[in-house]
């Protein structure tokens, strides 16, 4: 079996369960290095990666290998090397090869030190406003991007553009940069998650004024600033104190910003009411679930793009099986065509059923509590009854309280019943735990970035 076609179709499995955020950051430049009976090792580009994913995914590769092998127990290796060109996994939603975006016309190249300034001033090549399908559902945010694109920083300033995720708005504000560079070769575009802003102020803050002014000068010195994903910045209150500034500096200069969100600015608990009011000063609109049609033409535009024949009826049947988010929809026909290739048939209506199966009764459930302790179950490698019984081993405890977290701030549970729901455990001690989690969140960045996968995980396998 073709080596490259078995980590594609190994990657269009994992891509489903992973918000394209971790899946670019973990997987991108990952290839199958070699195999040997069930051995596979899999070549990745820094030894941090390698760690991290065999920390975090390593069950999720094992089971994607052994499904797409059906090899019993294969055995994983990482190895730190470079994929040949005809090794490098490029996918429908997203090429993997990112474009720098920010063109360093007169600063030195060393200027920019990659520790500091990480691949977050890129867009995706990938997300221009020729590849966004309109519908009824975001008819009104492409709208308006299109309208903050032909005159930036003059009309609604800032946009923002909320709604669930996979719904393309990450794609809608990229198109932005994209059409302003086309136009205007020499503006500055800066696209960032929120997330990276945030590490950016702390590492800035925590290194001294050199450090803070390059942070003021990144940020400041922009015609359009993208921050995505702008929910949070909830209860970070010293890098809210800078966003404004940084907001108020780009706005009174004119400079357009275009922020994301999973909610509207009221909704966003913690986010300081100055910062509310600026948000809901500009353009707010909302991206809600495509219907249908959008679907369809969606997924048609998709097999265009990836020049594959995908007749009417497996398109309707795919378009009517997942409705909910635009990246599941693409995850499955990713999973369809990766299928067919691998199998070398035809992509038939009955296989598609049969492939897609599985995918669409995952997908039924809704978020419960269980939902939240088996992923949890799932990404500690801890048993569920030890997650939940009394063992005071580190371990157990530190994931206990992630569960308690996550029952509190994702299902608002009580704190009653969430020591029912974890096995008859008193109030005091789930508020402690609570508590313990939203203290460690600012300050821990293990435990920041685990509850990032986490709430991923879980948003994806009940949306
Ligand atoms: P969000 O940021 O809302 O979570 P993304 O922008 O990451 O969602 O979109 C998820 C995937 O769906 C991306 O690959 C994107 O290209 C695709 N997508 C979303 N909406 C559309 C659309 N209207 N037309 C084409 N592709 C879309
Ligand atoms: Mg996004």
């Amino acid at each position: 079996m073709d080596l490259n076609e078995l980590w594609r179709s190994v990657l269009g499995e994992l891509q489903v369960t992973l918000s394209k955020a971790n899946f670019e950051t973990w997987f991108k430049n990952t290839f199958i290095f070699e195999q040997k009976k069930n051995v596979f090792t899999i070549g990745v580009p820094t030894f941090f990666v390698e760690d991290w994913l065999k920390k975090k995914y390593i069950k999720e590769l094992e089971r994607a290998i052994e499904k797409q092998t059906e090899e019993k127990s294969p055995v994983i290796k990482f190895k730190i090397a470079s994929p040949q060109p005809d090794q490098v996994i490029t996918f429908a939603q997203d090429k993997l090869i990112h474009k720098p975006v920010e063109k360093p016309a007169h600063s030195s190249p060393q200027k920019s030190t990659p520790q500091t300034l990480p691949q977050n001033t890129t867009l995706s090549d990938n997300y221009v406003f020729e590849n966004f399908i309109v519908g009824p559902s975001n008819q009104l945010a492409h709208a308006a991007a299109i309208a903050v694109a032909a005159s930036p920083g003059l009309q609604y300033n800032p946009l923002y553009i909320y709604g669930e995720s996979g719904l393309g708005k990450t794609h809608l504000i990229q198109a932005v940069g994209h059409e302003l560079l086309k136009k205007h070769p020499n503006k500055k575009v800066l696209y960032v998650s929120t997330e990276t802003f945030i590490n950016d102020f702390i590492q800035a803050v925590g290194q001294g004024f050199g450090k803070a002014k390059d942070f003021k000068t990144r940020y400041r010195n922009v015609d359009l600033l993208l921050i995505d994903d702008i929910q949070f910045l909830s209860s970070k209150e010293g890098t809210q104190d800078e966003f404004f500034h940084t907001f108020n500096h780009l706005y009174q200069n004119k400079k357009q910003v275009i922020l994301t969100s999973d909610r509207t600015p009221k909704d966003i608990k913690g986010l300081e009411v100055r910062l509310k009011t600026r948000f809901e000063g500009g353009m707010v609109c909302d991206i809600s679930q495509p219907d249908l049609e959008t679907r369809e033409a969606i997924l048609r535009h998709k097999a265009i793009q990836l020049k594959k024949e995908v007749a009417d009826d497996v398109i309707s049947y795919i378009a009517s099986s997942i409705s909910s988010s635009v990246r599941e929809l693409e995850g499955a026909l990713n999973k369809v065509l990766a299928a067919c290739s691998l199998t070398k048939c035809d992509i038939t209506l009955d296989k598609t059923k049969e492939i897609l199966s599985n995918m669409v009764i995952e997908k039924q459930q809704t978020l419960t509590p269980d939902v939240i302790i088996r992923e949890v179950h799932k990404f500690y490698n801890i048993p569920i009854e030890d997650l939940l019984g009394p063992k005071r081993t580190k371990e157990f405890v530190s994931a206990r309280h992630i569960v308690i977290y996550l029952l509190r701030h994702l299902c608002n549970l009580s704190y009653p019943e969430i020591g029912r729901k974890m096995g008859g455990k008193d109030h005091s001690t789930i508020m402690h735990g609570c508590k313990k989690i939203e203290t460690n969140i600012s300050s821990d960045l293990r435990v920041k970035e685990d509850l990032t996968i986490l709430k991923d995980r879980i948003y994806s396998s009940v949306s």
